[in-house]
This record gives structure tokens, C-alpha cells and sequence, in this order.
């Protein structure tokens, strides 16, 4: 314990609104509301949109669907949830997620402790009271015991630093703020600025009405095919028998999806037998090609390159024209290490008489004028523009709010350099604040790291509480110890040489264009067993008062 801190008083203990304030609804903060209200304690989110369900609340735009299998991705956490609920595709859209997700809330009746359209603002720690003083946009304020930040890894969307976006005098839509009204694209001339994982999912469903596409274009990423089929009943029902297996499979795997590594190298086998291999991977379900690869593909430069070539190959062969067909294929980083997108049909997109593919490498956006935008090269007039720009990732939803730990330090400074965090959960400094998909957590498939986190974090709060502990926050040495764990497992990562979200990089967002030690790349199953022993431990690697 820590000698220099005093418990509070029992004035003080009387100011608290809540044990726990959880900001965010989506997954994360409706699985923490759940377990946590389990226990007795009394809770309450605050969300920014109207509803539950985070990433399936905002991402309305055309196409937005799973990347893990549906039933990879859902909560495990209900036998009832398992048994009740039927996926009616293999990847699900969209709607369909934001259905689950509501019928999730309804079933466990979360919403009675769910403020919506309440944006938080400003998070500080008052040190006399053990306490976190949270203040909303609209002047309302609280104080709470703890602080669970839900506030999602991909959450905060980000525009191009390009003059004009206000001007526009056309339709402009960013994905991840999609409005809940329906969007027609019939006959329109419509600019997509984007090809990340959503760019490509709403760039094949836009070229299917849209009068003319243009695809402005800054880096391509490798995409394969995502093969998305519906789930008959007869399917559902062995899916559902097989849930025990499914889970058990994602808790052993590196990323928590259902793929597994192959366990040999790329040149342990004959050229036939490899090209054979791929051809299999490239056109099976999901992250095949990418989660169940040979298993020196992100760390042999010769391994990614022979892959790369394959995937390349692949989209020469389904893009008529050759320069398009060249201006697809990535040049500046090798196969899988960036985040692959899943796409439909998309390298066929290209193919269509209304659609034009226009790299903004060499000639960028200079501006976005009243009718449509100007590159260096050229001057193009739209009905629409849809931003596809993606998130200011990771940490983007905690540096904006203002939240200020022990010594007024705001956490925003801090991270400054980069985030710095103890098993991705706590931050020294910053008292009973925990994070559910913070930095240098476990990602991959990530619903099953949500469930691991909110669990550990529910049993700290457990374990404070049976104790009449009041703070704890983490040793410094230990988050030292935890940023050079999580550097050693980065090491020799191909995918750590590239520009990504990954590496921390988003040139839209000023501040982020250096690499950082953004995330951890471990495997989950090693992540897990680190937490499980600090549990065990009693905490060892954080002061309590
Ligand atoms: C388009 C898209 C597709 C994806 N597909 C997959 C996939 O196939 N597989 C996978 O594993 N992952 C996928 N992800 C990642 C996805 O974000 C996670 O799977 C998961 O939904 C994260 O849940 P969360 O609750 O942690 O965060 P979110 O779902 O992002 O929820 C965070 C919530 O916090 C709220 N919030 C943030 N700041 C504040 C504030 N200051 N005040 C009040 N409320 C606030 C937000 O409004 C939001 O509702 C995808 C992400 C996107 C964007």
C-alpha cells in the first residue's frame, strides 16, 4: 500500500454517485455493465449515440459487415444468448449485428442504466476521495469510485487534412458517421476517398447504383475474398452444437479467431505442395489467408514476399485493364501486414464502365471545392462525397476527452510519445481508471478480448471491495515492464516496419506520424496467462490505498 495516501473521509465516501462509471456502449461497456451490476454494484454508462451497440451502431454505411465469422464473434458468455439467437449469414451485416446487439440489451434489460446522448467530456481524478469527477458535454456532472473507458478502439472517425470539406455543396457522408435515414446513390456521381477495410466494403455495394464511382485512392491494401454465404437452419443448429469447440478454438489461437496458424514454414515444403496451399487459403472463408497462413509469413521477408507475389498474381488475373490492375496491388508493404480487407467482388468493381480508380499518391486532394474536390492533377465534379477515412484508432477516443489522473497530469500528455499501460488496462498515475481494449491490450477477433478484460476488471473491483480498498493504481516499474514485454513481442514483426493504424501512423490526425509502439502483438493465450498471474498474485504490480 501506498504510505503517503489517506482513505476518504466519510463525508466524502457520501458524495459518490456510482461504484462504477462505464463510458461507451458497445460491447465492451454493455458486457461491464452486465457483470458488474452482478455484483451488486451500482453503475452507469454513458454513450454518445442513442442507442447500444458502438461499431454496429455507426457504421450504417452500405456493405458494413463482419470480418470474423458471426458466430466467432458473438458474446460466449450466455448459454441462453447461444441457444436464442440464430446468424443468418456467415459474415453478418450490419443490421443485422445492431439487431443482436439490441436484443442482447433487452434480454439482460441494460438500458436502465444507460444514459444515451451523453457524450463525456472531461474525466478527473479527485485524489481526496478516491473518486473520479466525470462532467458530460451538456454540464452535467458525477463522481464514481472507478472509471471503465469503453470507448473503443475504432470509434473516433477522422477526415482528410485537406481545405474546403465544409463547402461542399453535395451530399457528404463519413462511414462511421452514417445517418440512421436511407442513402440513394441511383444515378449519382459519387467520390469514394478511401480503400481501408471499409472503403472496400462500401466502394462494392456504391458501384452496384451509383451513376458514376470514383475511388480516390492513397495506398491499396491486400484484399481476399471474404466467400460470405448464409447460415440455413440446419447449419445454425450444428453451429450451435458446436459452439463449445468453436470457443475453445478461439481461446487457443494467436488472435482469437477460429483460423490457426499452419505450423510449417513456407520453404519447408515443395513449390507444388505451397502454391497449392495458397490457392486453397486465397479462396477460403474469412481471415483464412491471412490468420491461417504458413507461420513465418509476417516474420521471413522472403516467406511474405513469395505470398505477396501470389495474392498479386490474383489481381492481375481479375482486373482487365493492367495499369488499374498495378495501381491495386501494394507496392510499399507485403501481404497481411497491414489489416487485410475481406471483399466481394471488389477487384471485379474496377471491370465496371461506371467506375474509375484515381491514385492520390502522386497528385493528392489539394482541396474539396463546392462541387466536388481538386487533386494537383485535376479538377472532378460529384453529387456525393463519401468519406472512407477510417478512425483516429486506439487511442484517438481517450485523447478526446479530457481526462486528468492523480497530479492533474492530463492523459493525453502522457501518451504523448506514445501510450504507455500496465497489461493494457491501467496507466500509472491515473487511479482506478481501467481500459477494455486500451492500448497494448489483446486484440484479433475481438469480442473474445472483451469478454478477458471486462472479466479481469470486474474481478479487481472485486477483490478491492472485499477488502474495503478504495484505490489502486499501477507501479510505474510495472508499466515499464509492460511496454518492454510488449516491445519484445513486436520484434522482428514485419508488420511493425509499415505505416498502419498498427504502428500508431494515421496522417489525417496531427501528432500521429511516427511510428509508436501502438499495440501488442503477441498471442493472446500468452497475454491471458500474464494477467491470470498477476490476479493470482494479488496485484502485486499495483499500490493500493
Ligand atoms: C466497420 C468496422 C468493422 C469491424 N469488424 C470487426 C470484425 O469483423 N471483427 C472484430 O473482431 N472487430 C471488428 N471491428 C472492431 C470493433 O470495433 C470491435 O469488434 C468492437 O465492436 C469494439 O467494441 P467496443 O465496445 O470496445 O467499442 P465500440 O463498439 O467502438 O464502442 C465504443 C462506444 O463508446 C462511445 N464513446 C466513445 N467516446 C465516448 C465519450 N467520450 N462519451 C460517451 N460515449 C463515448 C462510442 O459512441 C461507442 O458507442 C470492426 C470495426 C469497424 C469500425
Amino acid at each position: 500500500m501506498t504510505a503517503t495516501l489517506e482513505r476518504p473521509d466519510a463525508g466524502q465516501q457520501a458524495d459518490i454517485d456510482f461504484d462504477v462509471i462505464i463510458i461507451g456502449a458497445g460491447m465492451s461497456g454493455m458486457y461491464q455493465l452486465y457483470r458488474l451490476r452482478e455484483q451488486g454494484l451500482k453503475v452507469r454508462v454513458f454513450e454518445a449515440g442513442t442507442s447500444v451497440g458502438g461499431t454496429w451502431y455507426w457504421n450504417r454505411y452500405p456493405g458494413c459487415r463482419f470480418d470474423s465469422e458471426s458466430y466467432s464473434y458473438g458474446f460466449s458468455f450466455s448459454q441462453e444468448v447461444l441457444d436464442e439467437w440464430d446468424w443468418t449469414e456467415h459474415f453478418a451485416p450490419q443490421p443485422e449485428t445492431e439487431r443482436y446487439l439490441n436484443y442482447v440489451a433487452d434480454k439482460f434489460d441494460l438500458r436502465r442504466d444507460i444514459q444515451f446522448s451523453s457524450r463525456v467530456k472531461a474525466a478527473h481524478f479527485a485524489e481526496h476521495a478516491h473518486a473520479w469527477d466525470i462532467t458530460l458535454e451538456d454540464g452535467a456532472t458525477f463522481r464514481s469510485r472507478h472509471l471503465v473507458a469503453a470507448v473503443g478502439p475504432l470509434s473516433s472517425p477522422t477526415y482528410p487534412r485537406v481545405e474546403g470539406i465544409a463547402d461542399f455543396e453535395g451530399e457528404s457522408y463519413h462511414t462511421g458517421l452514417w445517418p440512421k435515414h436511407p442513402v440513394s446513390f441511383e444515378g449519382k456521381r459519387v467520390a469514394v476517398i478511401g480503400t481501408g477495410a471499409t472503403g472496400v466494403q462500401a466502394i462494392q455495394e456504391i458501384a452496384k447504383t451509383a451513376g458514376h464511382l470514383t475511388v480516390f485512392q492513397r495506398r491499396p491494401n491486400w484484399c481476399t475474398p471474404l466467400q460470405n454465404r448464409p447460415i440455413t437452419k440446419q447449419e445454425m443448429d450444428e453451429i450451435r452444437a458446436s459452439y463449445p469447440e468453436i470457443f475453445r478454438r478461439c481461446k487457443e489461437t494467436a488472435a482469437c479467431f477460429i483460423h490457426t496458424i499452419d505450423p510449417r514454414g513456407t520453404f519447408e515444403v515443395s513449390e507444388g505442395e505451397r502454391n497449392a496451399f495458397l490457392e486453397e487459403r486465397y479462396w477460403s472463408q474469412g481471415f483464412g489467408m491471412w490468420q491461417g497462413n504458413f507461420r513465418d509469413m509476417l516474420i521471413d521477408r522472403k516467406a511474405n514476399k513469395i505470398i505477396s507475389d501470389f495474392v498479386a498474381e490474383k489481381v492481375r488475373q481479375r482486373v482487365k485493364d493492367p495499369e488499374v490492375a498495378e495501381l491495386l496491388i501494394p507496392k510499399d508493404h507485403g501481404f497481411g501486414t497491414r489489416r487485410v480487407p475481406q471483399e466481394t467482388h471488389y477487384y471485379e468493381v474496377y471491370n465496371q464502365p461506371n467506375v474509375k480508380l484515381v491514385s492520390i499518391l502522386d497528385t493528392p486532394i489539394e482541396r474539396i471545392t463546392p462541387t466536388g474536390l481538386k487533386t494537383t492533377a485535376a479538377e472532378y465534379e460529384f453529387d456525393m462525397i463519401v468519406y472512407a477515412t477510417g478512425f483516429d484508432a486506439i487511442t484517438g477516443s481517450f485523447d478526446r476527452i479530457d481526462i486528468r489522473g492523480a497530479s492533474g497530469q492530463s492523459l493525453k500528455d502522457k501518451w504523448k510519445g506514445g501510450p504507455s499501460t500496465f497489461v493494457g488496462v491501467m496507466v500509472d498515475g491515473f487511479p482506478n481508471l481501467y481500459m477494455v481494449m486500451g492500448p497494448h491490450t489483446a486484440l484479433g477477433n475481438i469480442p473474445r478480448s472483451i469478454e478477458y478484460n471486462v472479466e479481469w476488471i470486474r474481478d479487481l473491483i472485486a477483490f478491492m471491495n472485499a477488502r474495503g480498498l478504495t484505490r489502486a493504481d499501477a507501479k510505474p516499474e510495472a508499466v515499464a515492464e509492460w511496454y518492454e514485454f510488449v516491445k519484445s513481442k513486436g520484434e522482428g514483426l514485419l508488420s511493425n516496419e509499415v505505416d498502419s493504424w498498427m504502428t500508431g501512423v494515421n496522417m489525417n490526425v496531427e501528432g500521429k506520424q511516427t511510428r509508436v509502439l501502438a499495440r501488442y502483438s503477441g498471442t493472446a493465450p500468452e497475454y491471458r496467462d500474464r494477467c491470470d498471474k498477476v490476479a493470482a498474485r494479488d496485484y502485486q504490480e499495483l499500490s493500493f490505498g
